[in-house]
């Protein structure tokens, strides 16, 4: 039987049993993201295949965290569309969150998850 391999983890730290992925807004469905807003056009097709997208990036999450892994999203628009400022600080949460092993939700700014932190 054909079984779908695990995608590659954007950053791999065996030493903190911790995976990064760094996915992006729009096709792995990022809530409440301005990035992740469909266009008109084509919205069935799209909103079908973000849908897989995102319960397949849950099964993966389950997958490793079964397998003894943290898993930490960062959100690509926690790099791209943000000032300095703000990178700097989901970095920094990120950093924090692996050497502490914390469940941290990067909020930058209200209401906006930067960083999902999934155990
Ligand atoms: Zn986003």
């Amino acid at each position: 039987m054909y079984e779908e391999a695990i995608p590659r983890p954007d950053v791999v730290l065996r030493k903190y049993r911790t995976v990064v992925f760094v996915h992006g807004c729009f096709w792995h469905g990022h809530k409440n993201c301005k990035a992740s807003k469909l266009p008109d056009t084509r919205r069935d097709f799209g909103e079908q295949k973000i849908t897989g997208n995102i319960a397949r990036d849950e099964s993966y999450i389950q997958m490793l965290n079964e397998m003894g892994w943290k898993v930490l999203i960062i959100w690509e628009c926690a790099l791209k569309y943000r000032n300095s400022m703000d990178r700097e600080a989901a970095i920094a949460t990120l950093a924090n969150s692996i050497r502490t092993g914390s469940q941290i939700l990067a909020e930058i700014p209200k209401g906006d998850y930067l960083i999902d932190s999934i155990r």
